[in-house]
């Protein structure tokens, strides 16, 4: 009987990064298990890492030790597989749950190899985001599974990279997986804190916001003795540590029977409504003061974009909407749709016959 994944929520996944040897991988995967919170345990045995000579993994020379903590622990077993062998390998230790790394749903030819030797399979196949923020290529590698018969399949979102110093190791972009709760909302969202993260100062955060966005569960790296991890060590933390997380990690109702709730909730909704209104009437208005911007623009053979006085704009605006705390990013970005829509509104008027 393959594990049915949706119907657990939440559904807990735990484990180290990679299985390094033996006694870390049972020492760790046992007390995970002894915690009495986690449904399956993860473990990489298959590392795609960035550059060469980093730790690779421990190949096939890790299953047996996997297959050890769950004969001992009684819980399932996920692994990353990237290529056919890998799953070859994977299904001959009878692992599981599978799944694909950011890395591999990156690229359509190794998602396609992996979908094409897991044909028909009926255990659970989880899909990490791309590297990139590209909604599509997550939605293709899902659509090439399901095309190899593929029926029990997750989501797992893991943050997309960026260059440079960032917030996050890989920004969570929490939009894109809620578009793609949207857009596939019979498979079950789960997220990954630990590589949005990168560390552990906002694991439980992240967490708890994917548990407020109506995520199915978490994955988590746990490692016996996270300082010294091959892999990812300063985004693991200890059992212990994880356990006292997901005790503080709050699974909300999606809904309250309450009636003052109703009541309160039906008032605020329609206020929301009538502003989102007044908000999209005003952008109208806006717009039509653009189209006669352009026209003018037009008569006097004057071009479109303004710079100097865009940027007068933005610094204003910017200036009274932080006072009313709204942060910078958001302001930034409805100015540039706003911009964007404006210039789309000139084209147009300008190239008016
Ligand atoms: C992992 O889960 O250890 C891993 C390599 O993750 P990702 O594919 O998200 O980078
Ligand atoms: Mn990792």
């Amino acid at each position: 009987m393959a594990l049915d994944i949706k119907s657990r929520k939440p559904l807990i996944i735990a484990g180290p990064c990679s299985a390094e040897t033996r006694e870390q991988t049972l020492s760790t995967m046992c007390a995970l298990a002894a915690t009495g919170k986690v449904d399956v345990l993860r473990a990489g045995v298959w590392k795609p890492r960035t550059k060469p000579g980093m730790f690779e993994g421990m190949g096939v020379e890790a299953l047996p030790w996997l297959v050890e903590a769950r004969e001992q622990t009684g819980l399932p077993i996920a692994v990353e597989v990237a290529n056919a062998r890998h799953v070859e390998s994977a299904l001959k230790f009878d692992i599981d749950i599978l799944w694909l790394g950011a890395r591999t749903t990156s690229n359509p030819f190794s998602t396609q190899e992996v979908a094409e030797a897991l044909r028909g399979t009926e255990k659970p196949v989880l899909v990490k985001n791309p590297m990139s923020a590209d909604l599509e290529l997550w939605i293709g590698a899902v659509e090439r599974l399901q095309k190899c018969d593929i029926k029990n399949i997750g989501l797992i979102h893991r943050g997309f990279s960026g260059y440079g110093v960032k917030e996050y190791r890989n920004s969570p972009m929490w939009h894109i997986p809620l578009e793609a709760k949207r857009r596939m909302p019979e498979l079950p969202m789960f997220c990954d804190p630990s590589h949005i993260c990168g560390n552990r100062v906002r694991l439980f955060d992240v967490a708890q916001q994917a548990a407020d966005l109506d995520f199915n569960g978490v994955m988590m790296e746990s490692h016996c003795s996270p300082d010294t991890a091959w892999s990812d060590a300063s985004q693991q933390i200890t059992p212990d540590a994880l356990s006292a997380m997901l005790d503080r990690i709050q699974w909300r109702a999606t809904e309250s029977q309450s009636v003052a709730y109703q009541n309160s909730i039906d008032e605020l909704r329609g206020m929301i409504d009538r502003l989102d209104n007044e908000v999209f009437d005003l952008l109208a208005r806006r717009m039509l003061a653009a189209d006669n911007i352009g026209r003018i623009k037009r008569e006097n053979n004057v071009m479109i974009l303004q710079s100097n006085r865009w940027n007068e704009v933005v610094a204003r605006v910017q200036a009274t909407a932080t006072k009313h705390g709204l942060s910078a990013e958001f302001v930034a970005t409805v100015l540039e749709a706003i911009h964007i829509e404006s210039i789309n509104h000139q084209n147009r008027v300008m190239r008016e016959e």
